[in-house]
């Protein structure tokens, strides 16, 4: 059992406003793990106090970018060496399996902050450009105090989406995790401290979505950094754009998986095993809508049910499971919910359905629907579990046009003998991105989404771009 009555605030550990509580239940056992503090509206004045203090008065914003890359590559190293300890406790409190954990929610995290800390060595910081009147330095600088919220299901990959620019510009931190799972900012708030970050520079309010709402309304705070759902992205979005607060927004997605005639099958299958179930199918830009033609459908339907009726579902945190748990019983819930919409529907029932694969934890039965519409709601709406959709379809247009013809635009796939054929197809698709014969996140390139997915970018350079500010220094010509 993991107790925390203590909030991460200004470098301290700092007794909370409220005497309100968060229960963290293992997802697998239903036990309670952990507790931390609810943070109230009070404690994130506090938060947000320390933040603009050591953005306005302290040190950081007025460190090199070379300076800030020391201090964050100290703590990239805490971090590297140490992640088996955070993959094991995001999945105690999650349930995402440990094999996906030590990657997606451990490494790849720390491989966001060493990216960032790297490329403050060269990155554009300033300029000179020729102007009408004599030279101009172009500089940048961090944008101030910024509101980072994030969910539950890749809490220290979403957190450090934000966090690793925000700190590499010179910007200070406020940041939220959900209650479903808020301990592993608790071990990172310790790497922080022990890596030498200033005080205030970073303070964690784990809390609900009222307290949320409130920190992205507060006046202290220059910027919204958010990744949740597209419900909440747009009530973000409404309140920056009332308060004229710039906001990046990853929301939503319902990724196409195309796999065109000419795909290897079984590179195909065992490849749709994470680009559409990675972390028990809760990941924003999993493939689950799987488009196969027409020829070829028998085919890839007894292929794909084949291997997800054998994947190993059962207790994360043992190296040979392949699907856990879902994160909440309200999520488990939400699942079981589309899947009897499925079936109403009429889709068929591949594999999967409502029988629970155990009694205890909040396991879903991996499903795949066949026969399955574009227009059905099982094919338009994030399910965020489990939950795979076959859709046939005609010829290459067509596959195009199914693809594009959803309201979201994260992710997605192409799968083809001819890679280059596929990454012109790959161009065709509406998405921030776009996998030919694999799907991964590269901290170097944009990650994002169009349509409802989303406003903005993060990872690459142009993750840095929302975190600062250009000015303009114009000056005449010298005699
Ligand atoms: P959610 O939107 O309910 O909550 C996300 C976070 O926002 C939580 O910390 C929550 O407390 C907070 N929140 C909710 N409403 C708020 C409001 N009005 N103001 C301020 N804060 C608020 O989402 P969830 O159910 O926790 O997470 C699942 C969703 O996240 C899915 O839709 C998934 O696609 C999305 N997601 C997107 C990405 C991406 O990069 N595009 C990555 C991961 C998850």
């Amino acid at each position: 059992m993991r107790e925390h009555d203590r909030l991460f605030i200004g470098g301290q550990w700092t007794i909370p406003a409220g005497t309100g509580t968060i229960d963290v239940v293992s997802p697998h056992t239903e036990e309670v793990v952990g507790r931390v503090p609810d943070g109230t509206p009070a404690d994130m004045d506090a938060a947000v106090a320390a933040a603009r203090a050591a953005f306005d008065h302290g040190p950081w914003p007025r460190m090199t970018p070379a300076e800030r890359a020391e201090v964050l590559g100290r703590l990239s190293a805490i971090y590297a060496e140490r992640q088996q300890a955070m993959a094991d406790l995001v999945t105690e409190q999650m349930g995402s399996p440990i094999l996906f954990s030590i990657f997606g929610q451990a490494a790849l995290p720390q491989m966001v902050l060493q990216y960032y800390a790297d490329l403050a060595a060269t990155f554009t910081w300033d300029d000179e450009r020729p102007g009408m009147l004599g030279p101009v330095t172009v500089t940048r600088e961090p944008v101030g105090v910024v509101a980072a919220i994030y969910p539950w299901n890749v809490p220290q990959f979403t957190l450090m989406l934000k966090l690793a620019p925000a700190l590499i510009a010179g910007c200070t931190v406020v940041a939220k995790p959900s209650p479903e799972a808020p301990l592993d900012a608790y071990l990172l708030a310790e790497w922080i401290q022990e890596a030498g970050l200033p005080p205030g520079v970073v303070n964690f309010v784990p809390a609900g979505r009222e307290t949320g709402a409130y920190l992205v309304e507060h006046p202290g705070v220059d910027k919204v950094a958010f990744t949740g759902s597209t419900a909440a992205g747009r009530e973000i979005g409404a309140a920056c754009g009332r308060l004229l607060r710039p906001a990046t927004l990853e929301l939503g997605g319902k990724s196409a998986a195309i796999i065109c005639q000419d795909a290897d099958l079984d590179v195909t299958i065992e490849g749709l095993k994470m680009a559409s179930l990675m972390n028990n199918g809760q990941a924003c830009a999993a493939q689950t809508r799987i488009l196969a033609p027409r020829s070829r459908y028998d085919e890839v339907a007894d292929a794909l049910a084949a291997m997800v009726s054998g994947l190993t579902v059962g207790d994360p945190a043992d190296y040979g499971t392949e699907i856990g748990p879902m994160a909440a019983r309200r999520q488990q819930e939400r699942v079981e919910n589309y899947i009897r919409i499925g079936q109403d529907e009429g889709a068929k029932l591949l594999t999967g359905g409502l029988t629970r694969p155990h009694d205890q934890g909040w396991y879903v039965a991996p499903t795949v629907f066949a026969d399955v519409s574009n227009s059905m709601r099982i094919a338009r709406e994030e399910i965020f579990g489990p939950v795979l959709v076959l859709i046939p379809y005609n010829d290459e247009d067509d596959a195009i046009t199914i693809a594009n013809d959803s309201d979201y635009g994260l992710g997605g796939s192409v799968w083809t003998g001819d890679v280059d054929h596929g990454v012109d197809l790959a161009r065709r698709v509406r998405t921030g991105s776009c996998g030919v014969n694999l799907y991964v996140l590269d901290p170097n390139t944009p990650f994002g989404g169009y349509k409802n997915s989303g406003l903005g970018r993060e990872l690459g350079p142009e993750g840095l771009n929302p975190y600062l500010e250009y000015k303009a220094i114009p000056r005449p010509t010298p005699a």
